[in-house]
């Protein structure tokens, strides 16, 4: 069992991180926001019969750029240079809960850019996917890299990964790990760079390991504690200094940084977003020890916080074997991204085995008509995608989306869906686009800046 590299970045991706708003399926051409052209001139001011008035962003808000679908971009896992096509947003600032709910109707996030794969047009079949991480066992091979850091460092265990009750206090003098902020520093891009070039032969730049690993999208939040006391405060301000959020996990040998595991936590989950190490402890199996280290946080951190349960590893393709390793945890659920139930891994594989290709996961569902053909601009451009029939049926009228013109600062204007077709007919696909890839709860919490 390996964890060769980051699955859920730059390998999946290929170039879509660097892609310009221009280059993107959505058109850029202004004209499509005429309708709003005086809000854009005078914010606050009142917009007309059927729509709000502005109001200004709060800073703890999710504020997100949607660019539409994206162009195609060639496959990490099966190098097709055909690829599959993606739903993209960049994302300004998103709050852990909201970054909760996409993950769970298939989104993920490389740097500030989020993506949700086309599945009806890619090469590869992507299924997100979670492990019970307060259920999992480890295994003949988990056990066994176990050993090599008890006998390397002293790290006590019981072989069943409830052993790291202190994240950062190991059992040997020489390992420290600390929780990091994802802030940049020349010590971690020096790893990062020296791992690129050593293990992937890949080059690197500074510019792109801050884009890509440090910024910060998530806003750091707190969590809701199992009670208020001040002991519990004190031991989640140990583990998560700044609350929910993302962190750079760093492991130190000696006072030398020998690893960063990049994760998000968040309501839910745990995310594994990236791992990078110094080659030189390769016999020591980073990789696979850094999962363990965060499944056991999971634990760790659930008795505290009881709502954190699952360790999510982004997306899994079943015919990849460098992929393998992230259903190598049971329990562990796939994602329908059609229903947007988590299903247990088994069923899938059985549904996954009679049907060649993507598929749902819910017998009740015929993957062959999961078109939906009321809003056709979209079901054209993205044939898998879901259409709810609570986004698309009679409360699509009632819902408001929330505006945010570039210029106008943090200004915002709330629109009911039901007023986008009478300023055009590209806006009300575009809001449809957002509700049906979002899902309507996020929506009606976002500010998407046009
Ligand atoms: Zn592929």
């Amino acid at each position: 069992m390996s964890r060769p590299q980051s699955p859920d970045t730059e390998s999946e991706l290929g170039d879509i991180r660097h892609t310009k708003p221009g280059d993107l399926g959505i058109s850029d051409d202004e004209s499509q926001y005429e309708g709003l052209t005086a809000t854009e001139s005078a914010p606050g001011a009142e917009l007309g019969t059927g729509y709000g008035s502005a109001d200004t962003a709060d800073s703890n808000e999710t504020s997100v750029i949607i660019q539409g679908i994206q162009g195609r971009h060639p496959c990490g896992y099966c190098k097709s240079t055909w690829g599959s096509r993606s739903y993209v947003m960049i994302g300004s600032k998103v709050s852990c809960r909201n970054y909760q709910r996409l993950i769970d109707r298939g989104w993920r996030r490389s740097g500030t850019l989020l993506y949700l794969i086309d599945h009806s047009d890619s090469c590869c079949c992507y299924y997100p996917i979670r492990a019970h991480a307060l259920e999992v066992e480890a295994r003949k091979s988990d056990k066994k890299v176990l050993r090599k850091w008890q006998k390397r460092f002293g790290v006590q265990n019981d072989t069943n990964l409830g052993f790291f009750e202190n994240v950062d206090a190991s059992g040997g003098t020489e390992l420290r790990i600390v929780m990091d902020t994802t802030a940049y520093s020349d010590e971690k891009y020096g790893l990062f760079e020296k791992y690129q070039r050593m293990v992937h032969d890949d080059a690197s730049s500074a510019i792109s390991f801050r884009e890509f690993l440090c910024y910060q999208l998530l806003t750091y939040e707190q969590p809701k504690a199992r009670d208020s006391s001040a002991e519990t405060r004190k031991e989640i301000s140990r583990l998560l200094p700044h609350g929910l959020g993302s962190y750079h996990m760093c492991y130190y040998i000696g006072d030398e940084l020998a690893a960063v595991g990049v994760i998000d936590v968040l309501p839910h989950y745990i995310s594994s977003v990236y791992f990078f190490y110094d080659p030189k402890y390769s016999a020591l199996s980073m990789g696979s020890y850094s999962s363990l280290r965060e499944i056991s946080l999971v634990r760790t951190l659930h008795a505290l916080i009881p709502s954190i349960e699952y360790y999510n590893l982004g997306y899994y393709v079943p015919e990849c074997k460098k992929m393998v390793y992230k259903a190598h945890w049971r329990p562990a659920d796939l994602l329908d991204t059609i229903s947007f139930k988590w299903v247990p891994i088994e069923r899938c594989m059985d549904r996954i085995a009679k049907h060649p290709g993507f598929c749902t996961f819910d017998p009740q569902l015929d993957h062959r008509n999961i078109v939906r053909d009321k809003s056709e601009t979209l079901a054209a451009a993205m044939p898998a995608l879901n259409m709810p029939k609570e986004v698309l049926g009679k409360d699509i009228d009632s819902m408001v989306i929330r505006l945010s013109p570039m210029e106008s600062g943090n200004s915002v204007i709330p629109i009911p869906v039901s007023r986008l077709s009478t300023i055009s007919k590209q806006m009300e696909d575009f809001a449809l686009q957002a509700c049906a890839t979002m899902g309507p709860d996020v929506v009606k919490d976002v500010r998407i800046i046009l």
